[in-house]
């Protein structure tokens, strides 16, 4: 199949647009103007079920919804809209941009410092991980995400530059000068959305690091454009780079973002998810939870009993990060902890891989692991999974005051803010 990409003027072309109902067709017009939209001919003809929209899981994942915004601004937005005027409706639009763009943290610390200088395209967020951002991976995915932060950097070609590396050779030397790092992680936006020379490019030199164990790369390719492995032009290349890298005696990990069991139907995810298994890669499986889209016990129980049908292994249950200023895809920690128990319960014991509930922020990653009462007081407990390497967090037990409506996550990485340590070098 051919990728056809649409954005949103050319989604209101087709017959799709026009046969969404009315109120529908307010809410996309208006908030694709604020909000980045992209889909693709598969997400469109085979992953959303359109008899149910606007209830559908997939429609809810990549079509905007108005709980995105403030009610107030949202009825303004309409106002204007119908008025006529596009001058104000512009003005109004960009101050509802700056009012909702999430700002994307990074720390400075985990930039790491090599030969004098910082080591630009490069994050180690933890002791073991390096993250690497060539510069052509940050820029796009096979479609967008409703709930994801990362987007806002994709017409932002100063951030873009600002956070990549062009030239292959420029993490090497530090690598091998930090043996402690085993797992180099390639993210994005989507790698993979790049051909598959380009990657090889940025990979191969890695390659050749002995003490660099794994090879990560995130990527919702399978779930939006399970093609990517099938009929792309360079899919065979892509198939031989993964082959290529287990046959330089690395472990290659595809962490792929599924949200729903609905990606993981028919046959051509099938195909596409042996094609990879027949490489030697292992695919590993993370994905939010999501306010409407997937906050229930049989949505995660479906979801990891097709992965485990596919052969894939359930990896993170991720808390959705506070990136919506209005917070519509949050669910609370108590409700998220009970769909995890609960799930695992009911879903064969291969399931146990994945951990859960996890927040992930640009330095930690903190698992919610119950609930506990000491002198009449209920806390959730909580351990640092992975902590930043200039502190001395990671494995540490935190307990946080129960609140069945709490959110999250500020008060939890405050809570694992450790003291620094000073001798530790980047
Ligand atoms: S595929 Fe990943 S990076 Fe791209 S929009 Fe979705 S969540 Fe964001």
């Amino acid at each position: 199949m051919k990728f056809k990409s649409y954005t949103s003027k050319t989604f209101k072309k087709t017959t799709y647009y026009s046969n969404l109902p009315v109120e529908e067709r307010k809410v996309f017009d208006v908030l694709t103007r604020v909000f980045h939209f992209k889909i693709n001919n598969y997400v469109i003809d085979t992953l959303i079920n359109w008899q149910k929209v606007p209830n559908d899981p997939i429609y809810k994942l990549v079509f905007p919804r108005k709980e995105m915004l403030h009610i107030n601004d949202y009825l303004k937005l309409i106002e204007i809209q119908e008025s006529g005027s596009e001058t104000e409706l512009l003005i109004f639009i960009n101050h509802v941009k700056n009012k909702m763009f999430p700002k994307i943290n990074y720390n400075e610390n985990c930039v790491p410092i090599h030969n004098g200088s910082l080591l630009k395209g490069a994050y180690r967020s933890f002791k073991t991980t390096l993250a690497l951002y060539p510069n052509p991976m940050v820029k796009t995915c096979h479609s967008y995400c409703s709930y994801c932060f990362r987007w806002v950097t994709f017409n932002d070609y100063e951030m873009q530059n600002a956070s990549s590396y062009d030239f292959p050779l420029a993490p090497v030397s530090y690598l091998k000068e930090h043996k402690e790092i085993t797992d180099v992680v390639f993210t994005g936006a989507d790698p993979l959305i790049i051909k598959a020379d380009t990657l090889k490019k940025y990979i191969d030199p890695i390659l050749d690091i002995e003490s660099v164990k794994v090879i990560n790369i995130t990527s919702k390719s399978l779930a939006w454009w399970p093609y990517r492995f099938i009929t792309d032009v360079d899919s065979y290349e892509l198939l031989n780079l993964f082959e290529y890298i287990i046959s330089k005696g690395k472990h290659l990990n595809i962490l792929a973002h599924f949200t729903h069991s609905q990606e993981l139907e028919g046959e051509i995810i099938k195909e596409a998810t042996q094609r990879i298994k027949r490489t030697g890669a292992i695919i590993r499986c993370q994905g939010p939870l999501v306010r409407d889209i997937n906050d229930s016990t049989g949505a995660w129980v479906n979801l990891w009993t097709k992965q485990i049908e596919l052969g894939l292994i359930p990896f993170y249950m991720l808390m959705e990060a506070d990136h919506n200023k209005e917070s519509c895809f949050k669910i609370p920690l108590d409700k998220a902890l009970h769909i995890f128990e609960e799930a695992q319960k009911q879903t064969s014991s291969m399931s146990r891989t994945a951990r859960g509930p996890v927040f992930v922020n640009d330095v930690h990653k903190i698992l919610i692991d119950g609930t506990i009462d000491i002198n009449d007081q209920k806390y959730f407990v909580l351990k640092s999974l992975q902590a930043p390497p200039y502190t001395d967090g990671e494995g540490s037990i935190k307990l946080l005051q129960y609140d069945k409506d709490t959110k999250g996550p500020e008060n939890l990485f405050e809570l694992f803010e450790e003291k620094q340590i000073d001798t530790i070098s980047l």
